[in-house]
């Protein structure tokens, strides 16, 4: 990681200038942090609008903002929905930190409508545990049902799988199990309330066979791998239901049995989460909900030791969330 001295971007049409206060370190951005990339990334933000461009209505400068990650019209008929996510005009996606540049830097610019207001009483950090680390796994878990399951396997603890872990405690789910492979994060999923299955030692499967005798109610993968993805399917009982939160390659294929096949299984893909689903969030994040969020901030660091950051984060030598905040 570098250090550069670059102008200070202006608003334009539409657009808001964001001064960053924190800025999460996410998984999802390794391949572009070990190939490089056109420029910097970071798509977990938090900060204050500092400048508005014309026609901006929604935010004023010193407005306390999350940004929203993906490009959405506010127009069609998903949007007006708050179904954000499936907008029809920007069927390819414009996200944060790969459309154009992200939070690891002073300043960011975006649409105006991706600036979202923060509550007073929340912390920046709050803000940006309430996009990909609470928001991203809730979603999933709201069309999972997932508050009708007893049992539960969440595969991957990285900072979805344990944001999933702790909204599963939260909903009142009486057994959660969480696998991977670092002892770290599975300590952590422990301390949020879950059974922890270190894996490969612990064959998942006869874990959740003893467990439960029949599989478990919901299973979460939360890896992106196909080899996951199955196991999540194996471990699921007849009828249950899998949860697909990993990003998985662009082109993969699963290998089914005979027996995964007749099982009668309700299979879950989504992605992010819908504005509307944010406001809910806060409200809930306001009223005490998620418990044990403050756990989920594993170390902070300033934009000068960046490089110490992502040594620590993609060297999977931290258990939870690792964040650049800004003074
Ligand atoms: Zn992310
Ligand atoms: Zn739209």
């Amino acid at each position: 990681m570098v250090l550069e001295e670059k102008t200070t971007p202006v608003a334009g049409k539409g657009q808001v200038v964001v001064a960053v206060k924190s800025c999460g370190l996410c998984g999802s951005e390794r391949d572009n942090y070990i190939n490089g990339y056109m420029h910097h990334q970071g798509h977990e933000v938090a900060g204050v609008v500092t400048q508005v461009g014309t026609d901006v209505t929604n935010v004023r400068p010193g407005d306390r903002v999350v940004v929203y990650l993906t490009s959405f019209c506010g127009e069609c008929t998903y949007c007006q929905q708050g179904l954000t996510t499936m907008c029809l005009n920007y069927p390819e996606k414009e996200n944060l930190g790969w459309a154009y540049p992200g939070g690891f830097a002073e300043y960011l610019v975006t649409n105006a409508q991706n600036a979202l207001p923060l509550d007073e009483e929340l912390s920046f950090e709050d803000g940006v545990l309430l996009l990909d680390t609470l928001g991203t796994p809730f979603h999933g878990l709201r069309l999972a049902r997932a508050e009708e399951a007893e049992t539960a396997l969440v595969v991957g603890c990285g900072t979805v799988g344990l944001g999933t872990v702790l909204i599963l405690k939260a909903l009142g789910v009486r057994e959660v199990y969480a696998t991977d492979l670092s002892p770290f994060r599975l300590e952590m999923a422990q301390e949020l309330g879950a059974v922890p299955l270190k894996v490969p030692e612990t064959p998942v499967l006869d874990f959740v066979k003893e467990k439960t005798g029949v599989g478990v109610d919901l299973a979460v993968e939360a890896v992106g791998n196909p080899s996951t993805l199955v196991q999540a399917i194996k471990a699921v009982r007849f009828g249950g239901v899998v949860l697909g939160l990993g990003e998985q390659p662009d082109d993969f294929s699963l290998e089914i049995d005979l027996e995964m096949r007749l099982k009668d299984l309700v299979t879950i893909r989504s992605w992010y989460f819908p504005v509307k689903e944010y406001f809910e969030n806060m409200k809930l994040m306001k009223g005490g909900f998620f418990a044990n969020k403050d756990k989920l901030v594993t170390a902070r660091f300033p934009l000068e030791e960046m490089q110490t950051a992502c040594d620590l984060f993609y060297e999977g030598k931290t258990n939870g969330k690792v964040l650049i905040n800004f003074s």
